[in-house]
């Protein structure tokens, strides 16, 4: 039996009223071909490469072949898009299959739907190569993510602010309910009353399956969802990732990143650095994620009021900011190597924080040269431009140093496994872009192997290593995709 035949229909989702969902079978692309598998994603569904090879494979993530069982539908949600709320949203483009061993299977690219509003249902090759590469690279470096199985290209022309080419990315996410689903349904309460609580048990069964039965598992859904979205954003903000477009339609119920669009890893350091060109206002810079993650939070509060006390609600509400700034703690100290937890630490941290913040300073290659560093001060002072501000933290870094009690190759050994030595950059994605775009795809692919293993060496690519080279810095990205 192949895996194909073991691809469930999502019952449980199509059981909910029909104004939550349209069945639609995917459009498929013209002439489809493989651009990349990834075999540690497809371990999770049983596939292996060698069933990826295989025509079929290539028209299943084409949608022309739908195995048979499989009831394709596309999902309706609405959401708050740069602070507005948006009554109906959905997925424009994405078709989901059903669900292969718990794992929500979705074509994103695959056509119109119902929810396509003035878009043509298709994705780019560009935009599709950075979320198959991001979903995957997010995994490598041990963050909340869906997950990307397969991208395949195509000759398609579709037209964007130049002509382009189709590709799908097949997605899998254990959920793909997103806070806009509530919002819909809360909005539409009047005219639908029971979706919201039909909504709720459907996700509690789905995504929160310990909390079914309770008598509190709205709320206590709610207080899980708070606290795994200050653990996630924390994660964000440690690793320097830019998501880009923080709208409510794009926040997972599960915590999972979720939708990469315009995202971006810092260069520099820089609290106000904007990837997406179109937020003129900065509503979703680098620094502003925790908080619009909190506004966020409030907008899935409020749809959730007819089911859960808000007064109960918002208490817990209240308690994002010292979830995220304890999670955000535990997290430094470990990109710093500090083991024991002692009152100093946060001074230590913030300074360091204001020292890179006030001139450019690489940031993920500055941690991970920490991660070597072993009093040779020049080889980080040559790191900065103004020396005398980090001697002086470097004095003190050295100071608490001495109050740990692990030695130092195994400071070093741990710092490298939390302090990646590759992200990609949006420079790298796009010259794996570029190259796809003329027809190779060995870029894309020797970047999956970086992506899903970001901590290693990996000689061949050292250049990407580096500093991002001054003229690739800081770009911003259109939300174009
Ligand atoms: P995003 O910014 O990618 O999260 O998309 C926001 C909304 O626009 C979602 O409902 C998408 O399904 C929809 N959308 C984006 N691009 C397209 C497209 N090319 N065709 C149809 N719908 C789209
Ligand atoms: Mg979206």
């Amino acid at each position: 039996m192949t895996f194909y035949h073991k691809i469930e229909p999502a019952e449980a989702y199509l059981g909910l009223d029909p104004v939550l969902y349209q069945r639609i079978a995917p459009t498929p692309l013209k002439d489809p071909t493989l651009i990349s598998f990834s075999a540690d994603a497809g371990t999770l569904l049983g596939i292996d490469a060698e069933a990826s090879q295989k025509r079929d494979f290539v028209d299943f993530v084409n949608g022309s072949f739908l195995p048979e069982g499989i009831e394709p539908y596309a999902m309706c949600y609405a959401g708050h898009q740069f602070g507005f709320y948006v009554p109906r949203l959905g997925d424009g483009r994405a078709v989901n299959l059903g669900l292969l061993n718990g794992w929500h299977l979705q074509l994103k690219g695959a056509g119109v739907t119902r929810y396509s509003r003035s878009g043509d249902g298709r994705a780019v090759l560009r935009s599709s190569i950075r979320e198959y590469l991001m979903s995957e690279a997010m995994h490598g470096l041990g963050i909340a993510t869906t997950r990307a199985l397969a991208l395949i290209g195509s000759q398609e022309p579709v037209r964007r602010e130049r002509m382009e080419r189709g590709a799908i990315v097949l997605r899998m996410s254990p959920s793909w309910i997103r806070f806009g689903s509530f919002e819909y349904c809360y909005y539409n309460r009047k005219r639908a009353p029971d979706n919201l609580r039909a909504l709720a048990e459907y996700t509690i069964a789905d995504s929160f399956p310990h909390l079914a039965g309770d008598p509190d598992r709205y709320f206590k859904m709610f207080a899980e969802v708070v606290a795994d979205t200050a653990r996630l954003i924390a994660q964000w903000q440690a690793v320097g990732f830019n998501h880009g477009v923080m709208n409510t339609d794009n926040m997972s119920i599960a915590s999972l990143t979720i939708d990469y669009g315009p995202y971006a890893f810092l260069d520099d350091y820089d609290l106000d650095y904007i990837c997406n060109h179109t937020d003129v206002e900065g509503r979703y810079s680098f620094g502003n994620q925790p908080y619009v993650a909190e506004w966020n939070l409030s907008k899935l509060m409020e749809a959730l009021a007819p089911l859960v006390d808000t007064d109960r609600t918002t208490r817990v509400l209240f308690g994002f900011r010292k979830i995220y700034q304890r999670e955000m703690m535990g997290l430094m100290r470990a990109k710093l190597g500090l083991v024991e937890k002692l009152d100093e630490d946060k001074a230590l941290i913030e300074d360091l924080y204001v020292l890179m913040q006030a001139q450019p300073v690489d940031y993920t290659f500055f941690f991970r040269r920490l991660s070597h560093y072993g009093g040779d001060r020049e080889e980080m002072l040559s790191l900065v431009q103004m020396r005398k501000p980090l001697e002086a933290w470097l004095d003190r870094y050295e100071m608490r140093l001495e109050k740990e009690r692990i030695p130092r190759h195994e400071r070093h050994r741990m710092m490298q496994k939390t302090n990646p030595k590759y992200v990609l950059k949006n420079y790298i994605l796009q010259e794996a872009i570029d190259a796809a775009e003329q027809g190779d795809y060995r870029l894309v692919n020797d970047l999956l192997d970086i992506a899903h293993d970001p901590f290693a060496e990996h000689p061949a690519f050292e250049a990407y290593a580096g500093p991002t080279p001054l003229r690739h810095k800081n770009l911003r990205l259109s939300c174009s995709s």
